[in-house]
């Protein structure tokens, strides 16, 4: 929230605010940022329910719930006391026009990335990872995917703008390396041929957070890794604001402390995604989103002790 003081004590305040109530910086490239949050309101994507457009802000107006505490628990520090983040508000595109949104994510995230920052872009349908993804494997090479989800959107008879493709296309086009990427949650029809360790919704429910994070370990090893998480691996009681809800998902308990576990990883770029609040019931969605974003964070910040 940006409030204005004046000299008789009045102040004046505005909801145009970025996460955890940053104030919104909408020159990132030049700024002294370590991570930049983007918003990225895009669902043309989309094959089921949309409304994902309305995700970035949905996150953010409940993240002004998380930005009292000085230390997330478990924490042991303030995240905002090791890292500058910087939240440059939504991406602009020619809406309706998808590749106009692709090349535009692209140079975004060229400009961020060339000036050694690192990007947690919240979505917008899932297909946003893709032209986030021909950023990040420009930058760093070959990547490994650490893919949470209820699909393993490696389907390829989509169009070239589909949701559920884009982990079809990314091997196709050098951006990821299956043989070291790993899918957490998948209950939806998927083809082992495709080549990812898959821990799907029964077996991820099943196994220890211990067990889950040296799966994930021994599968990324010290490669370069790229988290994408799409909210519905959460189970609709978790997260039901989300277009393609499946049942038999994860609890935010488990995915908060398996996204812990990982936090010694060597992790160039995150995203969160398909948060669709017309379909929300009193914040629950966007608020495992804030919190899933806020460890993010955390992670990010821990290796800056
Ligand atoms: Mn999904
Ligand atoms: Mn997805």
């Amino acid at each position: 929230m940006q409030t204005l003081n004046h000299e008789n004590d009045i102040s004046l305040v505005s909801n145009a605010f970025g996460f955890l109530r940053t104030p919104l910086n909408f020159e990132p490239y030049s700024s002294d940022a370590d991570v930049v949050i983007t918003g990225v309101p895009f669902d043309m994507a989309t094959s089921g329910r949309a409304g994902t457009r309305f995700g970035p802000n949905a996150i953010r107006q409940i993240s002004t719930q998380l930005a009292w505490e000085h230390c997330r628990y478990p924490w042991k520090f303030n995240v905002l006391d090791k890292l500058n983040v910087v939240d440059c508000g939504d991406l602009v595109y020619s809406f309706g026009d998808n590749q106009d949104m692709v090349n535009k994510l692209i140079a975004h995230a060229d400009k961020l990335l060339a000036s050694g920052k690192k990007m947690l872009t919240f979505g917008g349908d899932h297909f946003i990872t893709l032209p986030l993804l021909r950023a990040h494997a420009k930058k760093y090479g070959k990547l490994s995917l650490i893919h949470f989800d209820a699909h393993a959107d490696t389907y390829s008879n989509g169009s070239d703008f589909d949701h559920g493709t884009m982990f079809y296309h990314a091997p196709n086009e050098d951006l990821i390396d299956v043989k070291k990427s790993v899918q957490v949650g998948i209950r939806t029809e998927f083809d082992e041929k495709d080549g990812f360790l898959v821990l799907d919704g029964a077996a991820a429910n099943d196994m220890s957070v211990e067990d889950i994070s040296l799966a994930i370990h021994e599968r990324v090893g010290g490669s370069k890794c790229y988290i994408s998480f799409d909210i519905d691996c959460l189970d609709p009681a978790y997260a039901p604001g989300t277009g393609t809800p499946v049942v038999g998902g994860l609890t935010t308990d488990k995915i908060m402390k398996i996204l812990r576990a990982l936090k010694d990883l060597d992790i160039v770029g995150m995203d969160i995604v398909e948060v669709s609040p017309a379909y929300d019931h009193g914040d629950i969605t966007s608020l495992a989103a804030a919190s899933i974003a806020l460890e993010m964070l955390y992670m990010e910040g821990y290796k800056r002790m």
